[in-house]
């Protein structure tokens, strides 16, 4: 079997599962399927991709990134009950490698108030739910929810009986962010000590940041012989979040002189990865975040600038282009063809699904080369961005915008939209021209949604840099993210409101079961 020492850490990324459990996080299929690509890209081993028996939209998700993803182990969560067993394995049945992941808790105060079962019940049905799932797979990951407040002599008594049905990983989540590393390092050891045939199971570990200790307790539990680490890109998850995936990583990577095992991920996918996610889920990540913050590798005091000038590492640990900080490259501009401008998609790792999608993006991409020099990568994910929102309906479309901006008057914009196909218009005041922008789009659309969320990032540097506009919106208790980009910020705006309107209007509706 495997050797617990000298493994290699398997990386688990759920940034697809708990990072889109986040309030306001939730992804279409076609956007889940791009992260899981750049996670391919990056070379993680299991991308955790969603709950099927969550929602409809959930298990057609799943089912994707499986269809999709060829050097990844795609995993589907599913309780611990029959019918969602069948769902994940369902799903997964297109996958090049699958594994489902089973759950149940084990805290007293779970299997009292929320499951309202007795310890030997829940025993016994997770017992059973390792022996559906295996009736799908070999590759069986069971979790012990709330592990952290369980009973440490029941939790050896599942983890032992589950192992003996065939589970062969082992996760033990701090799934209220409540442990202190050298505790949780401790439950880890001692679980793998107590536990007869727990050299038969790779140890797992889900931690939360509620404390901001997940990659901490993470980190104890590999010292410990975990060998697997549960996290996400930017740290999405769940409340304050999960374990960053890029601070786990290059903690081990950069102190090999500290951990005896590392990752096979390709470290130069770690910023492309974070900014995806971030475009995509409109969290944006905070300037001085480890690894992936715009300020990470940014020397401010004159001393640290001198030094870093005179000997690099007498103040970095890293190096910025390890973690695929490559800097601003320009690699296109008005005189590009369309062949460069493919070339550079495939190099991006961008792949369109026709002709008539690179056409497009091609039109788009020389539009923004007339009021742009230089398009920089950013330029052209954001561009494609763009272009992959068509995958929620394309009921509204921008057809031209006027708006009035002056000194002493109140701001005034003029839109006409294409509702499927449709011309409708309308013109609004407002507190300033991207408030009467939507306010005149509410004024025709009136789809009753309130607007939760609205920030603009500049994509590269300059006052020609585009700018990358999120807006979440929620109707009926659905939350949507809508992106837009553009040299003008209003006209980004309003691309990112018809976006979130066309996802309200288009995709269908999807819960999170898990709360
Ligand atoms: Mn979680």
């Amino acid at each position: 079997m495997h050797d617990p020492i000298n493994d290699r850490l398997i990386v688990f990324d759920t940034t697809l599962r708990d990072g889109e459990q986040s309030p306001g996080a939730s992804m279409t299929k076609e956007e889940k399927v791009r992260i899981a690509k750049q996670l391919e890209r990056m070379r993680v081993d299991i991308i955790e991709a969603g709950f099927p028996a969550a929602s409809n939209g959930d298990f057609e998700a799943v089912k994707a990134v499986a269809a999709a993803i060829k050097d990844c182990t795609v995993c589907g969560l599913a309780r611990a009950l029959e019918k969602d067993l069948v769902q994940a394995g369902e799903a997964l049945k297109g996958a090049a490698s699958g594994r489902i992941h089973t759950f149940i808790a084990t805290s007293p105060i779970h299997m009292e108030r929320k499951l309202r079962m007795a310890p030997d019940q829940v025993l016994e049905q997770a017992v059973k739910a390792v022996t559906w799932a295996r009736q799908w797979t070999d590759n069986v990951e069971f979790s012990p929810e709330d592990a952290g407040r369980s009973d440490p002599d029941f939790l050896c008594r599942v983890l032992e009986a589950v192992i003996a049905a065939g589970a062969r990983t082992l996760n033990i989540p701090d799934t209220v962010g409540y442990s202190m590393p050298w505790q949780f390092g401790d439950l880890i050891r001692n679980l793998r000590e107590r536990i007869p045939n727990s050299d038969q199971a790779v140890f797992s570990v889900h931690c939360h940041n509620d404390l901001g200790l997940s990659v901490a307790n993470s980190l104890a539990a590999v010292l410990n012989g975990a060998r697997q680490v549960e996290c996400t890109i930017n740290g999405l998850g769940e409340r304050a979040g999960n374990a960053s995936l890029e601070e786990v990583v290059m903690a081990i990577r950069t102190r090999q002189d500290v951990f005896t095992c590392d990752s096979r991920v390709d470290t130069t996918q770690i910023v492309p990865a974070s900014r995806l996610v971030a475009s995509i889920t409109g969290f944006a990540v905070q300037p001085n975040k480890a690894i992936v913050g715009a300020n990470a590798f940014a020397h401010e005091a004159g001393i640290h600038q001198d030094g870093v000038l005179k000997y690099r590492e007498t103040y970095e640990i890293m190096r910025a282009e390890d973690v695929g900080w490559s800097a601003n490259k320009m690699v296109l501009g008005k005189h590009s063809g369309r062949n460069a401008f493919k070339v550079r998609l495939n190099e991006l790792g961008i792949e369109l699904d026709s002709e008539e999608a690179v056409n497009a993006a091609f039109a788009r991409f020389k539009d923004l080369a007339d009021k742009k020099h230089e398009i920089f990568d950013e330029d052209i994910q954001a561009l494609v961005t763009d272009e992959g929102s068509l995958d929620a309906c394309d009921r509204f479309k921008l057809v031209s915008i006027k708006v009035c901006s002056e000194t002493g008057e109140t701001p005034h914009a003029f839109v006409a939209l294409a509702d499927s196909g449709m011309e409708i218009s309308a013109d609004e005041f407002g507190g300033g021209p991207v408030d009467a922008s939507f306010r005149a789009i509410e004024k025709v659309v009136d789809s009753g949604s309130a607007l939760l969320l609205y920030s603009v990032n500049n994509i590269t540097t300059g006052t020609d840099a585009q700018g990358e506009v999120t807006v979440r919106l929620t109707r009926n208790g659905r939350i949507v993210n809508g992106q837009g980009a553009d040299t003008d910020i209003v006209v980004a705006s309003v691309k990112s409101y018809l976006n979130a309107l066309n996802k309200l209007y288009g995709a269908e509706e999807r819960a999170h079961p898990q709360a």
